[in-house]
């Protein structure tokens, strides 16, 4: 094969929400830019499939049009809300928004296989002629140079040389923690596995997600997210310093939920497991940390984004791609991709996500409160307005600032 040396102002690597993102806002600037990704789409990550509402408004932020088009796929559900199941077996029904109707509204979220959302956007990347994609280059080795980077591939036939690197190769970026120093830390860092499943039994008719938080499976939990064609995406989630120190195999721990729990083992009864059960990482940003440097940014999972008691992270990942097209506009036109300058990049970032971030860490302690976590379902249960409290949480921030604060909690179980 040809061997060949590429030279570019901006090279993104990895094409998954974060790069395509970042690739996509950078197109919308008439700026071009180089996209590379080892994979060759469509192709599977895995993850829960499930399409917050800020997905929804981040793809119209690209193009206005593009949630309508999500919402025309037949690979997408969508969804209105979310089953919350506690540890003593309270069950809330919390939809996105009140009062919706499935035959008018425009969904808050939807559930799609990655293979399939993935591919959705790298086909809108290859309409634009500002984006140049190469697809199955896997980089094995990024240098420092004077001016950049210098990336070459596994075969050693391609070499890049760039002036700016948004790195966006997900929880493994080996780049983020060699280069920019991140480390995996189990406090801050999440175990997941996914597993398809067809048949499952007892699914919400408005493709409500599932979450449950099994009293013999904490902090951990288990969900159930409904698909296309009869399928839905289970699996289960852990902090990693407790899945070490408790020494829990998830594979196990899964397969026993779904054969063991009285509820899970008639819904599973006459389920098949479609393909192989597949575990990966989820980076958490329950900590702060610094993701950009001399002439590069980190971006999505490569930047440790993830939603510590949601487990979210493709909103954050396209939010950060984002914020990183604008900065990326600003280097080119000053010709500055100095460490301080790019310190815009994680403000900007952190301005955005960091409130969330933090309130969300807080949740996730509330985890380690079983009995309290109970109070408040069983209250939430028999309680509407409390019950829309929590539905109204998802979208307002202010609400979720109040479900920190112990009067909430000592209001709630006293009145
Ligand atoms: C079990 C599990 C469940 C989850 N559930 C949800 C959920 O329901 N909803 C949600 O919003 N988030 C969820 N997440 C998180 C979500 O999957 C990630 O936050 C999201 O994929 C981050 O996007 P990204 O673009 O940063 O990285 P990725 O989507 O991981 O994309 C990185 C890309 O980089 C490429 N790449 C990697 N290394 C190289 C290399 N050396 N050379 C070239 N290319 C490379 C990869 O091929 C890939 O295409 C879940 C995660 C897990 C693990």
């Amino acid at each position: 094969m040809k061997r060949f040396m590429q030279q570019h102002d901006i090279c993104i690597l990895g094409a998954g929400p974060g790069g395509a993102s970042a690739a996509l806002h950078l197109a919308n600037k008439g700026i071009r830019a180089v996209l590379l990704d080892k994979a060759v789409f469509p192709r599977d990550k895995v993850c829960g499939d499930a399409l917050s509402g800020k997905v929804v408004s981040e793809l119209k932020r690209i193009c206005p049009d593009l949630t309508g088009r999500l919402s025309q796929q037949e690979s997408q559900l969508p969804s209105w809300g979310i089953h919350f199941v506690s540890p003593a077996g309270y069950k809330l029904r919390v939809p996105f928004r009140y009062n919706y109707d499935p035959e008018a509204d425009v969904p808050s979220g939807y559930i799609s296989k990655r293979v399939d959302f993935d591919d959705f956007l790298i086909r809108e990347v290859k309409k634009r002629p500002e984006i140049t994609l190469l697809e199955g280059i896997d980089i094995a080795s990024i240098e420092k140079t004077e001016d950049g980077f210098l990336l070459s591939d596994k075969s050693g036939n391609h070499k890049f040389e760039t002036r700016l690197l948004i790195a966006a190769n997900g929880a493994h970026s080996s780049f983020a923690r060699q280069i920019a120093g991140i480390k995996q830390e189990p406090a801050h860092y999440c175990a997941g596995l996914r597993a398809y499943y067809k048949n499952v039994g007892g699914l919400d008719q408005d493709n409500f997600i599932e979450l449950h938080f099994l009293k013999d499976f904490l902090p951990g939990y288990f969900w159930i997210f409904p698909l296309p064609g009869g399928y839905a995406n289970v699996g289960v989630g852990m902090l990693s310093e407790t899945v070490s120190q408790k020494k829990v195999n998830l594979k196990k721990e899964m397969l026993r939920i779904i054969a063991t729990h009285p509820e899970f083992k008639e819904r599973f009864a006459g389920a098949e497991l479609a393909g192989d059960i597949k575990g990966y990482g989820l980076p958490l940003g329950s900590k702060k940390r610094v993701i950009s440097g001399d002439n590069y940014m980190l971006v999505g999972d490569a930047a440790s984004l993830i939603d510590p008691f949601t487990g979210e992270g493709i909103s954050n990942a396209m939010i950060s791609g984002r914020w990183a097209a604008t900065q990326a506009e600003l280097c080119l036109q000053q010709q500055n991709f100095a460490a301080d300058f790019m310190q815009a990049y994680d403000k900007a970032v952190y301005n955005r996500l960091w409130k969330e971030l933090k309130l969300s860490r807080r949740m996730q302690r509330l985890l380690h409160y079983p009995w309290l976590f109970n109070q408040v379902a069983a209250k939430a249960s028999r309680n509407q307005a409390l019950a829309e409290t929590i539905s109204c949480m998802f979208t307002d921030l202010d609400l979720r600032e109040r479900l920190k604060q112990p009067s909430f909690y000592l209001k709630l179980l006293f009145n």
